[in-house]
């Protein structure tokens, strides 16, 4: 029986129980995410998760359909992104796989581009994987003028590094 959902929610057998996942606040500045407790195989079943319906983008929201977006801010909601994330959502049968092996301990990340055409919130990334975007939009969205900034800013400090590391190589010569 689930024991993170609410009881109103505890409908389904498979739905996520906390001997297999803490749900943990994250470093502070993440807030709140899920970290498995057990291992889980790349390309298994993670978990089953369920919320509310609402026509709402909210911060926990994740897209169902163009109108309808599931509220979940007990489990699915709660996962952290990353642009190189170890799960993917399959939002038709709500379920969570495994896109890489995780380890007990390991926090639970899903791409939140994916999740909806338009984010609650554009954001700033530092997951730190290769493939980092740098600023996090929905599917559907062009980067806001926030982001633009931001990522206009990191360009600049960029160039500097380069031309840094040139005027460092051109001295030593
Ligand atoms: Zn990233």
């Amino acid at each position: 029986m689930s024991d993170i959902y609410p009881p109103e929610f505890r409908v389904d057998p498979d739905l996520p129980t906390a001997d297999l996942f803490a749900v943990t606040s994250v470093n502070g500045k993440v807030g709140m995410g899920v970290k498995a407790k057990v291992r889980f195989q790349r390309g298994r079943l993670v978990a089953k998760f369920t919320g509310q319906l609402s026509n709402q983008i909210l911060q926990h929201t994740l897209q169902v359909s163009p109108q309808a977006h599931l509220h979940d801010p007990w489990f699915v909601g709660l996962l952290t992104h990353s642009c190189a994330p170890n799960c993917v959502l399959d939002m038709q049968r709500l379920e969570i796989w495994a896109l890489a092996d995780i380890e007990p301990g390991e926090l639970l990340t899903i791409d939140y581009a994916v999740t909806e055409d338009t984010l609650h919130r554009q954001f700033a990334c530092g997951c730190g994987s290769s493939a980092c975007r740098k600023w996090i939009t929905g599917r559907r969205e062009p980067v806001n003028e926030m982001g633009r900034a931001y990522l206009d800013g990191l360009a600049a400090r960029k160039v500097k590094r380069m031309e840094t590391r040139q005027a460092k190589r051109s001295a030593t010569r």
